[in-house]
This record gives C-alpha cells, structure tokens and sequence, in this order.
C-alpha cells in the first residue's frame, strides 16, 4: 500500500462518527510505537511532521522511516506536514513525498490568510496533495509556534464558509479551546471546549472536516511517574479525553496528538534511567519509550478516536 491522502479516511470518519488521529513523528522508535499499535487495532492514521521534525532527524529519514511503517503495517497511512509557515515549506513536502500539508496563516489577518492558503492549496492539487488550513489562533507552544493566552482567538463562525471556499482547502483547523503544549490552561482553570461554536461551525459548512490541533490530555499518570522519577511538571493540564470523545463524535475528522506521545516516551526513558542507573545501552531505555508510545495510541485509538478496525 502506498501513502494515502486523507480525503477517504475524512469522509469515512465524518459518516462514521469518529475522528483520525494525527500523531507527531521524530524519530523511529515513535513511528514504531504508533504504527505497531495501530496495525495491531486495523486504524486508519496521519503521521504528521512539524518543521521542527525535519530539522532534527531530516526529511528523508522521516519518509523513509514511514514508508517502512507502512510496508510492515499495511494500514493507510497519510504524511502530513504539520504548521506549514509559508509556501516554499509546503512545496518541499508536496515535491518530498507527504501526502498531505497544513499552510497556518492564522496568524495572518483574514484577507492575507486566505491569500497564502489559495497560493499552496494550487500547487498542492495540481500534485494530488490535501491541504489543511487554520482560522483561528490555538494558544501555547508547538516548535515554533507560540501564542499567549491573551493572543489566542476562537475562530469565528462567520468566517468559515468564505475562507473554505476561497481557499479551496481540504479540512479546516479551529480554534475552540484547545491548546499546544501540556499546559493548557492556566493552573486552577477548568478545562472547557466551546462546543457551542464547533456546532455553529459544522452548520456553516456542513459535511466538511474540522481539525482539533492541540489536542493531548496530559495523562496524569504519565505526569505522574515523569515526578516519580526526577522530573517537575507541576501545572500540567489537558484536555479531558471525554470531550475528545465527544468532538471524534461530530465533524471533527482529525485529532492533533504530540504532548501526550512525549510525555509518554520520556516516562518510559526516565523510568529506565532512575531505576537501572548503570544503563547505557541506548535500546534499553528507547524501548521503554517506545512501548508507552504503544499503549497510549492503543488507547487513543479504542476510547477517545473510535478509529479502530476503519482500516
Ligand atoms: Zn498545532
């Protein structure tokens, strides 16, 4: 099976009522953890790449490395570039194999948004790749995307149909509370989505898929053993995965997880180093890592996705 675009697996999950989930990638051992669980659970997945990514382990490893995923796995598989900042990122990933790209000009006023996501959506068609765009500002810290509190901004429902259908975009990302990072909100807040809007969204444009970036739960038992073993994450606040549940529910396609894989990847390392401080063979602290990636997208794909056997 070679790399698919998420056009099927979105209209699929629209019907179905279930969203696909988006894992960030960096190395082997997360693609390994993420495709073993989700081959074993027959889903559907989008394995995204940040620019970040790319910086560290170079995009042709990144392909590589998932094209061997997909071949051992056999489930379809998207590669999506996750918070393209401009167009000439965009193009390297369209002309490097991704299926798939986000152009963000959210930061962008409306009009400028528009313009720059028109010029990738072009190029990207004519090569049989799906763009992703975002209206609306997500606060907190992705690589190098950041956005205060006071910076951030629900997306407006007025806006939508204009920006979809001058754009030409595949799926739209929104801002309704969530946030990058694993901490979310600010400490004694209480987690809250603003369904009222994602509603007044999906009754603008009716049967297009919405995107969740910054979507991770902060597991605290992750959290947790992250303490037990040295480290301090004091503060650290999700999203409940029960109204995750609720969002894979509606028009929400696509579910954006990267905190929640690194909090579970630097449990099961630190875990290892705390207990055998001797360890020096790099394979058996990755390993660890590399299971808690396992068990979390298990768990993700079961009881918050509903992705399971969609494959
Ligand atoms: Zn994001």
């Amino acid at each position: 099976m070679a790399l698919v675009t998420t056009t099927e697996m979105f209209q699929k999950a629209y019907n179905g009522g279930y969203a696909i989930g988006a894992f960030n990638v960096n190395n082997m051992e997360i693609i390994q953890g993420i495709t073993e669980a989700a081959g074993k659970l027959r889903s559907p997945l989008i394995l995204q790449v940040s620019a970040g990514a790319r910086k560290y382990a170079n995009h042709k490893y990144l392909v590589k490395l998932v094209e061997a995923a997909l071949e051992i796995n056999d489930i379809p598989i998207s590669l999506h570039l996750d918070h393209g900042a401009d167009f000439e990122i965009c193009k390297s990933c369209i002309d490097g194999g991704f299926t798939s790209v986000m152009i963000d000009g959210s930061h962008y006023d409306f009009e400028k948004n528009i313009e720059v996501t028109k010029g990738v959506v072009e190029y990207a068609h004519e090569h049989g790749v799906v763009v992703e765009g975002e209206l609306g500002q997500l606060s907190g810290i992705e690589d190098d995307v950041k956005v205060s509190f006071e910076d951030a901004a629900y997306t407006n429902p007025d806006q939508v149909e204009e920006f979809v259908k001058r754009t030409g975009v595949d799926s739209l990302a929104i801002a309704i509370g969530t946030s990058h990072g694993a901490f979310k909100f600010k400490p004694g807040q209480k987690p809250q989505l603003r369904f009222d809007i994602l509603k007044e969204i999906e009754a603008r444009i009716p049967g297009f898929p919405i995107v969740l970036h910054g979507a991770s739960s902060v597991p605290q038992k992750y959290v947790c053993e992250i303490e037990q073993f040295g480290g301090n994450l004091a503060d650290a606040i999700g999203i409940p995965e029960v109204m995750l549940r609720e969002a894979a529910k509606s028009a929400v396609c696509k579910i954006n997880i990267d905190s929640d894989l690194r909090l579970a990847f630097t449990a099961g390392v630190r875990k290892v180093l705390y207990n055998e401080p001797d360890a020096f063979d790099p394979r058996a602290y990755l390993q660890e890592g590399r299971a808690n990636i396992k068990t979390l997208v298990s768990h993700k794909i079961l009881d918050v996705l509903g992705s399971d056997n969609k494959a």
